[in-house]
């Protein structure tokens, strides 16, 4: 079996990435949210030009899948017509910002990312890897410290910013106005300090390699704290889970006519509003859908380094699936949907055959080898070590 291709860059609406269903084309939507036209656009035009299935990344972003090269312009000026897409690709991809879904309008999570998001557009900003991004998490306690970033803004209780690289245990403390500045600074010395060579290369490897940000941009402990999401009606609107991270057009366009959307890094949507979100398909509405527990990539055929099909799998053992733990099925060993380690993980080894392995990402030693489709069907996490 061959290693998985690693990229090294994400894809996005400028620059997209062939995949075996045709050109992804990720957009990513200004402070992670659509209004209602703009998410009625999407959905027509994923009818029109793609497959009409869309992902929602772990960063907050929107896929659309099943492009077709020849049509990828008309898309771009399609999403262009809504404000939908960045001057050039080098300040879409540098745009990598996650937000968090409770920003209030004129919050310091809305300031801090309106921002960051004109500094990242400016000429003398940092030449940063295709996959570096930021985390703005600036709400009374974080929610997106389990999510990927590489500069991080929170807040301490006396309303002062910390910025702080990622792998770091401390961080710089500092007023609103300046957190800005000071995370660019982090991310020119991160570049500087040889954190990319050869344009790629993250900042808690980076850290972990023995580099050490100035003084000036370390010395505040981070308390560190565990956000659980779930289907839930917040004080911004009904948050709502997609199975396995992904929209039909069809149920988007549905969304679109509730209110405006904001996108998680958590396969969910949060609608604004009080509108009562109605029963869609494809749409998880009740915290305890064992659904929830499970991870699942594209896999065959959508993707063309799948070995084998994830999805229908996963589907077909959430019944049998124990109170806790998360399941991960995985169409190869890069693990897209699922990084960390999981409860239990498969991973395809060819269209009818997986690896399992108990406590461990998609590419580690598997407990066991070649299990087929029917061994599928017994309850395995029963044997749970
Ligand atoms: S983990 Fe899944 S989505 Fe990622 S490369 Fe492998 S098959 Fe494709």
């Amino acid at each position: 079996m061959s290693a998985p291709e690693i990229k090294g860059w994400c894809p996005g609406a400028l620059r997209p990435m062939m995949s075996g269903d045709g050109l992804v084309v990720r957009i990513r939507a200004p402070l992670g949210r659509l209004t209602s036209q703009q998410a009625g656009a999407i959905a027509g035009l994923s009818r029109q030009y793609g497959n009409g299935l869309i992902d929602l990344s772990a960063r907050a972003n929107l896929q659309l899948r099943g492009v077709a090269p020849t049509d990828h312009l008309a898309l771009i000026e399609g999403l262009r017509a809504f404000g939908l897409i960045d001057n050039n690709v080098e300040v879409e991809a540098r745009r990598n910002i996650t937000l968090t879904p409770f920003w209030q309008p004129g919050d310091s999570s809305h300031r801090l990312a309106t921002d960051l998001a004109q500094a990242l557009a400016r000429d003398d900003a940092p030449q940063l890897p295709g996959k570096f991004g930021f985390c703005v998490d600036c709400g009374d306690k974080p929610t997106l410290q389990s999510c990927a970033a590489d500069i991080r803004f929170e807040r301490c209780k006396d309303g002062a910013i910390l910025v702080r690289a990622d792998g770091a245990v401390t961080a710089a403390k500092v007023s609103l106005d300046d957190a800005v500045a000071v995370a660019m600074r982090l991310a020119h010395w991160f570049v500087d300090s040889g954190g990319a060579p050869n344009g790629r290369g993250r900042m808690r490897p980076h850290l972990a390699a023995g580099s050490v940000p100035p003084s000036e941009l370390l010395g505040t402990p981070v308390q560190t704290s565990t956000y659980n999401p779930a289907p839930q009606i917040t004080p911004i609107g009904a948050m709502i889970a997609l199975e396995f991270g992904q929209i039909s057009a069809e149920t988007l366009g549905q969304l679109a006519t509730l209110g405006a959307l904001r996108l998680t890094p958590w396969r969910m949507l949060l609608i604004e509003g009080n509108a009562p979100v109605p029963v869609l398909s494809g749409l998880i509405r009740n915290a305890d859908n064992p659904l929830l527990r499970i991870a699942a990539c594209t896999g065959a055929p959508g993707c063309p380094q799948a070995l084998g099909q994830t999805r229908e799998i996963a589907r077909s053992m959430a019944l049998n699936l124990p109170k806790h733990g998360i399941l991960h099925v995985s169409g190869c060993a890069k693990g897209c949907a699922h990084p960390a380690p999981a409860k239990m993980t498969l991973t395809a080894t060819s269209t009818t055959q997986f690896d399992l392995i108990w406590n461990g990402t998609a590419a580690d030693q598997p407990a066991k080898i070649g299990l087929t489709l029917s061994d599928l069907a017994q309850p395995l996490l029963s044997e749970s070590p």
